[in-house]
Order: C-alpha cells, then sequence, then structure tokens
C-alpha cells in the first residue's frame, strides 16, 4: 500500500518510519522495514500500527544507510509477520504495492525449479523469482529486469540487494511511483507526499517505467525498455 526506499547518507530506518507515517492516510494492516548494514541485509516486520514497528526498532534496531519500507494492505494473505513486507528470498529484498495476477503460474514455475514459498503472498513470489535469477548468475539490475518482464497485473515494487550499497530499483505498472532528488541521497515513495521531510525535487516514474537508482544517479527506462527522459518537478508540501 506504501512504499519508501532511502540511499541515504544517514541512519535509514529512522528516515524510513518518519516516511511511512505520512503514508498511514492511504490504511494498512502491517508494516516491514529492510536496511543493508555493512551490505547484510536484515529486515523487522510488524502486525498494526506504525508503533508496533518503531517499538520493535527500539530493541531490535537495524543500522544502515540504505533500506526500504512499506505499509501492506493485505491482498493475498491474512496480515500476519509473515506476510508483511519487505519479503526476503537469499539476497534481495522487495516491497510491493498492488496484485501480482499471474502469481499462481510463478508459483508452479518456481516449484518446477525446486522453489517453495513460505506464504500465502502474490509479493513473495517477486523475491523468489528475482533470487532465482540471481542464483543463475544475473547481475541484481537485469535478475530485476527480468522478473519484472514475467509480472502481469499491478504493481509498484521497490528491490533492495544485499552486498548492493547504492543500489535501488523501482518499477510501477498501476500504482504511482515517485522518486525523490536529496543531496547525495534519492529516495523512492508511493507519493511526494511520503518524502516531504526529504526533498522537494521529484521525478515521477510513467506507467511501465523501470528506474535504476543510486545516490547520484537514475537511470529511467520505459515499458519498451529505452532509456526515458522524466522531469525533475519542484513541489511544494506542508512537511
Ligand atoms: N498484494 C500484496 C500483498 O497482499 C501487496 C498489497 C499492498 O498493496 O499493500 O501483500
Amino acid at each position: 500500500c506504501g512504499i519508501v526506499g532511502v540511499l541515504g547518507d544517514h541512519e535509514a530506518a529512522p528516515l524510513i518510519v518518519d516516511a511511512l507515517k505520512r503514508l498511514e492516510y492511504r490504511g494498512y494492516d502491517s508494516a516491514g522495514i529492510a536496511t543493508l548494514d555493512g551490505g547484510r541485509l536484515d529486515r523487522r516486520r510488524a502486525v498494526g500500527k506504525l508503533v508496533n514497528l518503531s517499538d520493535l526498532l527500539v530493541h531490535e534496531p537495524l543500522r544502515g544507510k540504505a533500506g526500504i519500507g512499506h505499509t501492506r494492505w493485505a491482498t493475498h494473505g491474512a496480515p500476519t509477520v509473515g506476510n508483511a513486507h519487505p519479503h526476503r528470498s537469499g539476497r534481495v529484498a522487495v516491497v510491493h504495492n498492488g496484485i501480482i495476477e499471474n502469481f499462481r503460474e510463478l508459483r508452479e514455475f518456481l516449484a518446477g525449479h525446486g522453489i517453495h514459498h513460505e506464504t500465502e503472498t502474490d509479493t513473495e513470489t517477486v523475491a523468489l523469482l528475482t533470487e532465482h535469477f540471481l542464483a543463475q548468475g544475473l547481475s541484481p539490475r537485469d535478475a530485476a529486469e527480468q522478473t519484472i518482464a514475467r509480472l502481469d497485473g499491478a504493481y509498484a515494487l521497490c528491490f533492495l540487494f544485499e552486498g548492493e550499497e547504492d543500489l535501488l530499483i523501482a518499477a510501477r505498472k498501476g500504482p504511482p511511483l515517485a522518486i525523490g532528488h536529496g543531496d547525495g541521497e534519492m529516495y523512492v515513495g508511493s507519493d511526494a507526499i511520503a518524502l516531504a521531510n526529504l526533498t522537494d525535487r521529484i521525478t515521477y516514474l510513467d506507467e511501465g517505467d523501470r528506474a535504476v537508482i543510486s545516490r547520484t544517479s537514475i537511470e529511467i527506462r520505459d515499458a519498451n525498455g529505452r532509456i526515458a527522459n522524466r522531469p525533475v518537478k519542484l513541489i511544494q508540501l506542508d512537511s
């Protein structure tokens, strides 16, 4: 339901929680965050209000300057900790808004490769498929690309990869997704309001766009794989 991504110069978890709070108006049943600490991927998830996640983070902090976060409105699978995002498989963590319509077919494809799901969610399928391609030797970027190419349905996605502290991959088809430009930092949000405390310079992804994001650069390609120049807009929001 709500997506946040941060490639920061500061601790990411508090920024992500704050940005997720700005998305509370959309409604949600659970929330979670994944970060890279020294390149190592770790995550915390909690059912219910964001305060449950922030309480958990007090006892079990997540360090690191790169991270993704999510508030979930369950469509497939009950609102449990195990079904909350980020979903993780091996080296990849992913947050997702929307519905992957063909996730049952993809589950069967993965089962044929001996890869089995632990949850009922359509989102876990995205994580498993990406890790499947990573295991075949594809780069994070190509693994995400191959995964996205196989998805039907509506999605805004943001990927974080173990060992890749300067990389987020974002994609949208259906739900909106915005990229925020900081000073040596870059952000992803399901809308500009999420990022209002971080930046007023926003690039909106167009339908079908995929973005490869580092702290200092964004490469956006359209649904046909062509480089796309999307404008940076100066937005005015009350923070
Ligand atoms: N379909 C996904 C799920 O049920 C994402 C729902 C959402 O947009 O929050 O986990």
